[in-house]
């Protein structure tokens, strides 16, 4: 662990999800109001670091403003579940000490990755569920809200939709909008954040991989920061984040491969649709996904930001 400012790049990554997007249905301006809402939380993030704050602190603003932006699932504009209603779940993870914290079927919670941090700060605990989840953030004082606050139009049609076509199907071919962000701060610390709604029609109480500390976020000085987003049930079983940071670790394998391996073989082979965005310890970044697209945007200190779909 490096102590103070050790004069190496600040970088950021941040996700909206990855899934079946097709660019012949993503009207310009459609695409514009993803890419416009990116730069926002790309900026946010980016600010904090450059004036010397944490990856935690950077993480956690960048995922805040796409929690608050009801195009994305998490926070406002989350999925509805099998029910009609929403749980949301978030995740973060300090790399100095592998400090974690998380929390998953939140119905009220604003912003669920400030709790998720609030779990790792203030609490005993990593992870924290349900009731005694939402009865924390209120101790805590975090912006609680109405059901109504998370609810579109939007979500509430592709719930519609997905129930009349029979189905209870979880929307397993089609998962995006869950969000994330990971860091390199210029002491060379690294942090990672997600967020999500989950997966249209899951069934009341299923939790994905957005809570689950090694499948889908991880983060760990001198080694590698990661944020998930796809089919949960699959990262869970590939313990995704996780197993990046094994490939570097212990196989000497670099970002790029070790990236590679997981989500276009790995990943691939067990039927696992989705990407992930990471950066290790120099700085360097890999957003690999094996679906059509992936909501990303990625920032080097002293570069101009990016952002892009497919
Ligand atoms: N990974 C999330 C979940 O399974 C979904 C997503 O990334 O869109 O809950």
């Amino acid at each position: 662990m490096k102590n103070k400012d050790s004069g190496s790049p600040f970088a950021l990554a941040i996700h909206g999800g990855a899934g079946t997007l097709r660019p012949e249905r993503m009207t310009g301006e459609r695409a514009e109001k993803y890419k416009t809402a990116l730069r926002e939380a790309l900026a946010a993030g980016e600010a904090l670091l450059k004036s010397g704050k944490s990856a935690l602190d950077a993480v956690e603003a960048a995922v805040i403003a796409l929690e608050d932006n009801p195009l994305f699932n998490a926070g406002k504009g989350s999925v509805f579940n099998q029910d009609g209603n929403i749980e949301m779940e978030a995740s973060v993870m300090w790399g100095p000490i592998q400090e974690a914290g998380a929390v998953s079927l939140l119905s009220r919670v604003k912003n669920p990755v400030s709790l998720a941090r609030a779990v790792m700060e203030h609490s005993p605990h990593v992870m924290l569920t349900g009731m005694g989840a939402e009865d924390f953030a209120l101790k805590m004082g975090a912006e609680m809200k109405p059901p109504a606050y998370f609810h579109t139009t939007r979500r509430r049609n592709q719930w519609e939709r997905a129930r009349n076509s029979n189905t209870i199907h979880l929307d397993h071919d089609n998962p995006k909008g869950t969000v994330g962000a990971v860091a390199l701060d210029k002491k060379g610390h690294l942090a990672a954040a997600t967020s999500t709604g989950g997966m249209t029609c899951k069934l009341s109480g299923r939790m994905g991989d957005t809570p689950v500390i090694g499948a889908g976020t991880y983060a760990k000085d001198g080694c590698v920061a990661v944020s998930c987003t796809g089919h949960g049930e699959f990262f869970i079983r590939g313990i995704v984040a996780y197993d990046v940071a094994c490939l570097i670790e212990y196989a000497g394998l670099s970002l790029e491969a070790a990236c590679q391996r997981v989500i276009h073989e790995k990943q691939k082979t067990l039927g696992g649709m989705g990407g992930l965005i990471a950066i290790g310890s120099k700085g360097e970044i890999a957003l690999p996904f094996n679906t059509t697209g992936m909501y990303r945007g990625w920032v080097r200190e002293g570069e101009v930001g990016e952002v892009a779909i497919f």
